[in-house]
Parts: C-alpha cells; structure tokens; sequence
C-alpha cells in the first residue's frame, strides 16, 4: 500500500489533474490518494473572508470566481453526465455552505478563528470530492472524521492518540484487503478538535503532513509526494536557475532543509514516517518519469559533495542580549529560552561568543517586537543596574542554512563557506552550527540573500555550471567585437567549461541595459512600429540599436546600477577610453567587483591611484586585469606577473608598442613622404582620431608606464624621457594647422630616411626600462638587431630579468586590432572565472 499526496499545482489545472489521474489509476497496488486545494483557493478563502469582515460587498465576486473555477474544472475533467450531477450536487452544497458563512461574516463584522478555520477547510472538502469522482473505481473519505488536534498553548497540534485508532478503525477493511476499492481519496490539511468536534487545520503546507500520517498510521510501503518539481533541488529554484534536484536525502538533511525555508515539504511531515522508517519519494506530476527524490535514513555520498542543498527564511529579525555580568553567569540562557517559549515566540537560530558576553537569537520578523519587550522585562533588573543593556534589534535579515550530513566528515567547509561570501563582499552578521555538523546556518542583510544564496551555490555546486556576469561599458569597435566573441563561445563554454557568461549590463555613453538573468545577445529588436525583427544570431549594429532604445545613463547611474544590482561573481569590463569611466573602478573593487579594462587611463594614471586600485582589489578578494593596456592581446603583462610572482626580478624592457608608429616608419619611402604615412594611418585606423597622441609618444609613455609599475618600479608619465621626433610647435596648435604644416617636415625626413636605407637600418620608436629609469625615442636599428623586420603594426618586447639575462625573452606579434584586443580582454574575464 502507497500513500501519495498531490499538492495544490497538481490540481489546479485541467493538465495536472488530468496527469494526476493517470498517475493514480497506473498504480499496481492500493493507494490513499491525499489532495491539497486547487492552486491559489485556499489563499482567496482568506482574502475573500477579509473582504467580508470589512464589509466590502465585493466578497460576492471573488466568491463567484471560486464557484466558477470549480465548475469549469469539473467540466473539463467529468464526461460522464450522472457522475457530473451526483459530483455537483455535492459540491454546490459545500459551496453554498460557504456562501451563507461569508454572508453571516460580511453581515456581522466579525471573523473569529474557528470561522477562519471552517472558511478555508472548504478547499480541501471539495477538491477530495472532485478527485474521488475523477478517478475510476475511487471512494472519498472525510478527513474530518479522523485527523483530530488538541487545543494546547494557544494552537492546534495533530493527535497521534486520538487519530490512530479512528484512521485504523475507517481504514481497516482497506488495510486488510477486503475493501471494494482500490483507491481513497481524502483530503489534506484540514482536521477537527478532539474535544469540541470544531473544524481545525494542521497549517499552511499541511497536507503533506496529513499525508504522513496516513502512511505511518496504515504502515505503507513508501509516501510519494507530487508536487510541480523535480524532487528537492539543491536551492529554492524560484531564486537560482542553475538548482537541480538532489537523488538522495536523508531524514535529517530534508527535515534541516525544509526548517530552514525549502517549501517543497511542510516540516512536520518528516518525523511520523521517519521514526516508521517509511521512505518519502518526492515527484514531478509534470514530469512523472524523472526521478524525484527518495529520502530515507541512510546518508548516500553524493558524487561527494559535503552539502546537500541550501535553504533559506527571509523575514529574520536578530535580537542580541549583551551584558557584561553575562560573564560565567548560570541561568541568562534558561532565563531568554523560557521567557521567549512562554510567550510562544520560537526562535530558530542561536549564537553564542565563547566569551559568553553576548547571544544573538534569530526570530521572525512578526516575532520580533514582541521578543525583545519580554526580554527587556524580563531583564530589567539587570538593565536598571547597568549589567546587561537593552536588547539589541535588527531588522530586515535573512538566515541561510547549508545543509549536509556529510559535512562532519570534510574539513573546510566552514572555511571555503565564508571565504565565498568575504570574496562577494557578504557581511555575516551571526553565524551558528551545530554539534552536529549537518547544518551552517548564518544570517546576513535581507539584500544580500539572493546574492548569498547565488555565489553559495555556484561554489558548493560547481559540477553542474559556474556563472559569471559580465557588465561591459563601451560598444565601439573592441567592445563591440568582445560581444561577438561571447555570443559565439557561450554555447561551447557552457558545454565543454561548465561555465556560463552571462552579459547583465552593457552602456555605451549615452544609454544602458540591465538584466540580472543575462542580456538575450540574440534578442529580436523590435522595430518602432513594434514589429520584430528577423534575427537568430548576434549582430552588433541590432545590439547598439537596442541600446540606443534603452534607458539614458550617465557616470552616476552606471555606478548606481552595477553596485545596486549586487550580483554575484562579477566583473565590469570596460572597453572605453574614458577617464570617467576609469574613475569608477574604485567604487566597483570596493564593491567586490572585479575590472577588466582595455582603457589604459586608470593603470597609467598618478602611481598612487594605481597602487590604490590594485590594493583595493588584493584587499577585496577580486581581480583588477589590464593585459590589453600593452600591446593588445599579447600575453605581456601575464607574463611579467609570472616572473616575477616565481621570484624573477625584472631588470630591462625594451620595446615596440606603438601599432601606429611602427606602421608609419615601415610605410615611409622614396614614393611615401612622412607626412602621407601619418594620413593613412590614420585613414587605416591604427591611429588616434588625434595622431599627435601617437605621435608625441603620449600613448608608448602611458603603456611603459603601465609595464614598469607591473614589473616593480614606482613610475608616473613625467619620469619618462623622451625624445621627441617632431619639434614640440607641432603639438601646440590646433588639428588643422597640424594637418596644414606636416608635409613641411617631409624633406627632412627623406633626408634622414635615406641615410638610414644606406646603413641598412631600420626606425622604430623604442620604449626602455633600464635602471629603474623610462625613456622613448626613435632609433635605428641594424639588421642583426631583433626590432629590425617588424612588419606592419606589429609589438614586440624584450624582457632582461635575473633569470633570462644573456638571452631576454621576447615576445612580438599583432599589438593592435580590435578583434586582437578583444581577445585579449575575454581572455582576462576568463582568468575571473577561473576555470
Ligand atoms: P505543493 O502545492 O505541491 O504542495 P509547494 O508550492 O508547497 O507545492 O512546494 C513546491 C515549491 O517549493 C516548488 O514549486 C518550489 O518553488 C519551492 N521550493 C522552495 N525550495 C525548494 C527546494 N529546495 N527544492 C524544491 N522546491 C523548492
Ligand atoms: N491548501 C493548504 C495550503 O495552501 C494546504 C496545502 O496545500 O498543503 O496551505
Ligand atoms: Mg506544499
């Protein structure tokens, strides 16, 4: 024999209860079928009973809407017409019953409790009759009948004494097999008093727990229970998209989970059939052939994952007692449990210093007050003395519990647990575990709760996928290529890597985006006459349309949104030249937000500005990454991180890191006078809008700087000698002149430049670090000299350390190009993910 229990969603819908039905008649052996009401009625019972008592006429309709969705399901599900008259005939007088209780409410003014619990008992006696109808060869039986409470401390607690032997008794001949049925149906949650025969209920949720009572009453085989789910998830899946349903769970890991806010199961429901050792399979009346959850008393290794699953409660109010003569006294703690359980206030969380001055309790929000007035009077004497202060009150909390019994034998847990938060920047206000060791529970600011539970999860249950959220800020031809890249790789990522990039933000100057479950990159634009355009891949012009569609920004709300989001695992890349944009990196690391910046101006801006981001970042556990600043994708930076962290030290760099230079000096020739060089490659795009930011040294200055201060040298932009190629006047006037006057130098270029052919030399425009000093300058080289064949726009660098001293290392290849750059800043949100 089976009992199984199908919940409000799986009878709130013509599919579900439908899918309910052919579950049921496909079973083998005899079932007692336990139902909740249809989705959503036992909430509209209440508020239509609140209606009524406030004497708002409207009750009638909200009313009517009840009587109209049960009939149009019973239209829907019943064809046979006797059975559909017998099944409405009992259902109408039910809720006619209801009618003349809200007319009696609504006349009266008045909603007592015992009112209350006979409004919203009428949800189960009707959905359990049009159940018991549905289901071919079924017999009702009327709950009321045998599930009995007791009146005890101001609620009504189930009676295993006095509901045994009545379920026995209504159940036997079911039991013993002589029965002509080979199904019950009856319905959840609600009950009557013992003593008065009043209708009463086991609470919100309850008809799981009347489920388990009839399982551990008639001693079935197992107690299934359907709900809209898979089974247990590894996290509530309302709030983390990536939860999956966990295979196995013991007594004690589902009864911690359901504690602590997973609402899957009502708690009271694990202990009858735990100590019967009855197995509970939680299904999917959706799905029934996925697998479910079976949760028994064995403790099963999962794949060896410590911790089962995470739940969470999110209205927590923390209440601190703390006192100085708190110190070695016996009796506080006996004083704040019996006064807080006298009042019926019940706390689920307690932390305690071992320095005993203090003890914080985790209570609810509608609990709080209450709490804290009864302490303090139960303390006053000690308050009036000045031994304890007044209670200590915070509000707008939440308690997270990690939950596993396996966490007892695995070391660490605790530690990698807050490292996680620490690194997301998550304050833990209280913490507990118990002795035990199946559960951590700790509280944290209400605002913070999606996020704890986000980064706890991607951490604890890696193997399914890791997510990332990138904000990216800049859509021109780097940021732009940087989408495409992600567009094109999130697929393979998320197969091959388990890793899954989500774009939650992209601005540009002058609008921005938000969303926290990842920017559609394939999203349909939607024309101004609201038609949607054909798409199906990433495209970037339809983005940048999209964007310019977008909310206005600007510096202050960029900062707002990002912050304000308060998204786990992130990371701003900024993909602008902007100095504005450079100055919210600090807010960003502070934040726990990791900065990936192909803009060169924060890294090579005043040294304490760089040294204090870089800080900031070491400081809050997140990364501050550059590698593009220098030579596009090439791996320059990496690299002298890595020789020195392996204990190298850096003693010269020599270097071609200007693109547009370097395209200048290898273009010039007999047919190409200096002053054509500059044109095209401004024209060809390697150069600056404003040429003379190359052509001055201003950018291969910045980058040195940058490589420099990675390599260990506290250096800033003026340090820098350099060796000017163009007389300085060229650099004072306006664009126009400049462009006006270039050709004026072409002769003595020429001349230089066939000087330099008759050497067999070459120019380059070489950026040195040599004994802690910087320069730039435009030298010759000879052919035997490695700057010699450096085609087009290439870099190149050559890197003297203690270790690679008689032969530096080098490392050259394309140092510009938007889809270079690209990589290289994808590359360095990769290193975040850390994979
Ligand atoms: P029923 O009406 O079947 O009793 P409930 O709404 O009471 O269903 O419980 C199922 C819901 O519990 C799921 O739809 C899900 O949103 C929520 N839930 C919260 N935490 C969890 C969890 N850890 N695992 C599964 N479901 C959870
Ligand atoms: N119908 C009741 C409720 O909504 C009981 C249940 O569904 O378990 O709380
Ligand atoms: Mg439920």
């Amino acid at each position: 024999m089976k009992v199984l229990k199908f919940g409000g969603t799986s009878v709130g819908s013509v599919e579900s209860i439908l899918n309910l039905k052919k579950i049921v008649e496909g079973q083998q052996e005899p079932v007692v079928v336990v139902v909740s009401a249809l989705g959503g009625i036992t909430d509209k019972l209440i508020n239509t009973s609140k209606l009524a008592v406030a004497g708002d006429a409207t009750y009638l309709t909200s009313y009517e809407e009840m009587v109209e969705r049960h009939h149009q399901m019973i239209d829907a599900i019943i064809t046979d017409t006797k059975k559909k008259n017998t099944l409405l005939a009992t259902v109408d007088d039910l809720l006619g019953q209801l009618k003349s209780i809200y007319q009696g409410v609504f006349l009266i003014g008045d909603l007592s409790e015992k009112t209350s619990n006979v409004i919203v008992s009428y949800g189960e006696r009707i959905s359990s009759n049009i159940v018991a109808a549905l289901i071919e060869g079924a017999k009702w039986y009327n709950s009321l009948e045998f599930i009995k409470t007791k009146h005890k401390q101001g609620r009504n607690l189930f009676s295993n004494s006095v509901s045994n032997p009545l379920i026995l008794d209504v159940f036997k001949s079911f039991k013993n097999g002589t029965a002509d049925h080979k199904v019950c149906v009856a319905g959840g949650f609600i009950s009557t008093d013992s003593v008065t025969g009043e209708v009463t209920n086991l609470g919100r949720g309850g008809s799981d727990y009347t489920a388990a009572i009839l399982a551990a009453a008639l001693d079935t085989k197992v107690l299934e229970i359907w709900t809209d789910v898979s089974g247990f998830m590894t996290a509530d899946p309302r709030v983390i998209n990536t939860a999956y349903p966990i295979e196995r769970l013991s007594y004690v890991e589902a009864t911690e989970l359901c504690n602590f806010g997973a609402k899957v199961v009502y708690p009271p429901t694990i202990y009858p059939v735990c100590i019967k050792n009855i197995p509970i399979l939680v299904k999917n009346t959706f799905r029934p052939e996925d697998k479910g959850t079976i949760i028994t008393n064995v403790v099963e290794e999962d794949e060896g994952r410590a911790i089962k699953g995470i739940s969470s409660i999110n209205n927590t109010s923390l209440i601190t007692v703390s006192g100085l003569s708190m110190v070695g006294v016996i009796g506080v703690n006996r004083r704040i449990f019996t006064t807080l359980a006298e009042n019926g206030i019940s706390v689920f969380m307690v932390s305690q210093a071992s320095s005993e001055n203090s003890t914080s309790i985790g209570v609810t929000d509608d609990d709080a007050d209450r709490a804290c007035e009864v302490l303090n009077k139960e303390f006053a004497k000690e308050i009036e003395m000045g031994a304890m202060y007044k209670m200590k009150l915070e509000r707008d909390l939440a308690t997270v519990a990690i939950v596993g019994e396996n966490m007892k034998h695995t070391p660490g847990i605790a530690g990698k647990l807050f490292g996680t938060l620490g690194r997301n920047g998550i304050s833990v206000i209280a913490c507990a575990q118990g002795a035990s060791e199946t559960n951590i529970s700790f509280v944290v600011e209400r605002k913070s709760l999606r996020k704890s539970l986000n980064v706890i999860h991607d951490s604890f249950f890696l193997s399914e996928y890791q997510v990332l959220n990138v904000f990216l800020c800049g859509v021109g031809t780097v940021g732009g290529s940087l989408l495409e890249q992600i567009a094109g790789q999130r697929q393979k990522l998320m197969k091959e890597r388990n890793l899954q990039i989500n774009v939650v933000g992209i601005a540009s100057g002058h609008n921005a985006m938000f969303d926290r479950n990842g920017i559609d990159l394939e999203a349909p634009l939607l024309s101004p006459q609201g038609e949607k355009t054909p798409c199906g891949e990433f495209s970037i012009q339809r983005l940048r349309e999209m964007l310019k569609q977008a909310p206005a920004s600007n510096m202050e709300r960029l900062k707002e949104e990002v912050i304000g989001m308060n998204i786990f695992n992130s990371v701003f890349v900024d993909c602008t030249a902007s100095a504005d944009v450079a100055g919210l990196y600090e807010a960003f690391l502070s934040n726990n937000i990791s900065v990936v910046a192909a803009n060169k101006v924060a890294a090579s801006s005043d040294y304490d500005n760089y040294a204090r981001l870089k800080a900031t970042a070491r400081k809050r556990g997140v990364k501050y990454l550059f590698e593009t600043n220098v030579g596009a994708g090439l791996p320059i930076i990496n690299t002298i991180n890595d020789l020195i962290n392996s204990g190298d030290k850096i003693l010269k760099l020599e270097a071609v890191l200007s693109g547009t230079l370097n395209f200048i000096f290898n273009t010039i020739s007999a047919d190409v006078p200096f002053s054509e060089t500059v044109r095209r490659a401004k024209e060809e795009g390697y150069a600056e809008p404003d040429p003379r930011i190359d052509l001055s040294g201003k950018d291969v200055i910045r980058k040195l700087v940058i490589l420099s201060r990675e390599a260990g040298y506290k250096m800033n932009q003026e340090d820098v000698e350099k060796h000017l190629f163009i007389p300085q006047s060229f650099f004072e006037g306006s664009l126009e002149d400049f462009w006006k006057n270039l050709p004026s130098l072409d002769a003595q270029f020429e001349k230089e430049r066939q000087e330099v052919e008759a050497a067999h030399q070459h120019w380059r425009f070489v950026a040195k670090l040599e004994n802690g000093k910087g320069s730039v300058a435009l030298e010759r080289v000879g052919e035997r000299h490695p700057f010699y064949d450096l085609e087009g726009s290439n870099n190149i660098i050559l890197i003297t350390t203690e270790r690679y001293n008689q032969y530096p290392m080098l490392i050259q290849g394309y140092g510009a190009g938007a889809s270079v750059t690209a990589a290289g800043v994808f590359a360095d949100i990769m290193s975040i993910a850390n994979i």
